[in-house]
């Protein structure tokens, strides 16, 4: 695809949006109002994606079959509660790009994390260290030295932490695979992020696992900010896990229920080491009740209790507008609509802002992190005067981005006309 030629005015960006066969996904979203009434720009659907419609609907469904049904709504509620969460399994799957026996939705990130260490972090003697990234986010740190802790290791010496080089804010890929060389045989984990919380870089997750694996290391990824945001390919990547949560591009909701992918290759591992739960267990046999655990194939087999059935009903709404539009489709949508916002930034006035997100489109997804001259904070609160909500995150980062499912390209072009002002000031 060659590169768009955009231009610095609304008509162009009212076009492009007439031209987008995605627009009428907007339409399935509520927006927060802007304190004119009019719908906020909302360009924080890295932090906490907008609410589907049809969720309200869905959630209400449930609430309805409770007070209809009680108990028997486990089994002929209208989506009977037993196997709600199958009904995401194929959703999911495709959105991360795996077959359905490797994904499952249940827990929250953080939960999953430790859960997919339990089985994929074994450290021995000789290889007992984990590589991340020094700039991850802090409860995959705090995952990390509590599971090297856990198992009598001092996270100083079992943490190997990738920095990016004196003065460059990413990391460079080559600088990455190298590391995983250096240490490769002493690396019993590799567990990376993408797209990073505070660049917004992405990782060539493939690459990544080829040369972990190359080296005997197991592979993981923390796709928060990468599901429902990056075109994933986790079955032919071949990391070992994933996990992610959907509150963020997944429009789950708050606090809404994370996802974990588990490789095929480990689908039929009973022997496989794991903490056990009884949503775990072979569903043929779940409710004769015997004391001894037999997982599920697959993915299903790591899940401990019987999951919210209001938070799956609030996703189910979101993933289903994910089917309709399709990644691939949401992709090309937005490496355009987050083009047109670097495309913008860059006719700001000179040394107003800078963008610290790689430039190259492999290597980030919908949001670009900005640091602006001034008071970041002060400019936060002019933006949101003005309806427009965008994140802050320590120390000076401005996060926005633009989803392609309810962002438009007039939505991209009222933000940098506000930045404008601000910098002409
Ligand atoms: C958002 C985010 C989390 C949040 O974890 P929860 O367990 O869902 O609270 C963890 N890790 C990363 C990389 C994130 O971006």
């Amino acid at each position: 695809m060659t590169a768009p030629v955009y231009e610095n005015t609304d008509v162009f960006a009212y076009g492009l949006d007439a031209a987008d066969p995605l627009r009428p996904l907007r339409d399935e979203f509520l927006f927060p109002p802007a304190p004119s009434g009019a719908p906020a720009i909302y360009l924080a659907g890295n932090s906490l994606g907008l609410q589907p419609r049809k969720a309200r609907k869905y959630v209400q469904m449930e609430m309805e079959d409770w007070e209809r049904l009680g108990v028997e709504g486990h089994v002929h509620g209208r989506h009977p509660w037993l196997p709600y969460h199958e009904q995401l399994t194929d959703m999911v799957a495709r959105v991360v790009g795996a077959q359905p026996i490797e994904v499952v939705v249940m827990n929250t990130l953080s939960v999953n994390l430790h859960l997919m260490m339990v089985s994929f972090y074994r450290p021995t003697r000789e290889r007992f260290k984990i590589l991340i990234e020094g700039g991850a986010f802090p409860s995959d740190q705090y995952a990390v030295a509590s599971q090297a802790r856990f198992h009598g290791y001092d996270p100083k010496e079992a943490i190997v932490r990738l920095m990016p080089r004196e003065g460059e804010d990413t990391l460079r890929s080559e600088d990455i695979l190298e590391a995983i060389e250096r240490h490769g045989k002493e690396l019993a984990l590799v567990m990376l992020g993408s797209v990073n919380y505070l660049t917004g870089q992405a990782f060539d997750l493939r690459e990544i696992t080829r040369v972990a694996h190359a080296q005997g290391c197991k592979v993981g990824f923390d796709l928060a900010h990468a599901a429902g945001n990056l075109k994933l390919s986790l079955h032919d990547d071949g990391p070992d896990f994933a996990v992610w949560c959907s509150y963020k591009y997944l429009n789950g909701g708050p606090g809404s229920l994370g996802g974990v992918f588990v490789h095929e290759r480990h689908a039929h591992s009973p022997q496989l080491p794991r903490f056990e739960g009884w949503w775990g267990h072979n569903k043929a046999t779940r409710f004769e009740m015997g004391p001894t655990f037999d997982p599920l194939p697959g993915a299903e087999g790591w899940q401990l209790s019987n999951p919210p059935i209001f938070q799956l009903a609030a996703l189910r709404s979101s993933l289903e507008l994910f089917d309709k539009a399709t990644m691939a489709a949401l992709r090309t949508k937005s490496d355009q609509l987050t083009g047109y916002l670097e495309f913008l930034l860059d006719r700001l006035p000179a040394g107003y802002v800078s963008i610290t997100t790689p430039r190259d489109l492999k290597q980030r997804g919908a949001q670009l992190s900005l640091r602006f001259k001034g008071e970041p904070k002060r400019l936060l609160q002019r933006l949101s005067a003005a309806g427009i909500i965008c994140d802050f995150r320590e120390p000076d980062i401005i996060r926005a981005a633009p989803t392609p499912l309810y962002n438009t390209y007039l939505d991209v072009f009222r933000f940098v006309k506000a930045l404008e002002a601000h910098a002409l000031e």
